[in-house]
């Protein structure tokens, strides 16, 4: 398990994480970043972490919770 942390002032929209990561996250229609799971399962870590890394703008943060 992880938690995604999202600084949203920091968020320019730019959307590169929901290409990377669209199971976690999408840019509605106003072009607002929507995190779909806050709560990311195991299985969508890497995904998550992945979204992360690609944000030009570093405002995604991913915390493995230390027991998964
Ligand atoms: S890649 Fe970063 S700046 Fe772009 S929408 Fe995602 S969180 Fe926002």
């Amino acid at each position: 398990m992880a938690r995604v942390d999202v600084d949203f002032d920091r968020c320019e929209g730019h959307g590169v994480c929901e290409e990377t990561a669209p199971a976690i996250f999408r840019l509605d229609d106003e072009g607002e970043l929507q995190v779909l799971v806050e709560d990311v399962p195991a299985q969508l870590v890497a995904q998550a972490e992945a979204g992360a890394r690609v944000c030009p703008v570093a405002a995604i943060r991913v915390h493995r919770d230390a027991s998964a």
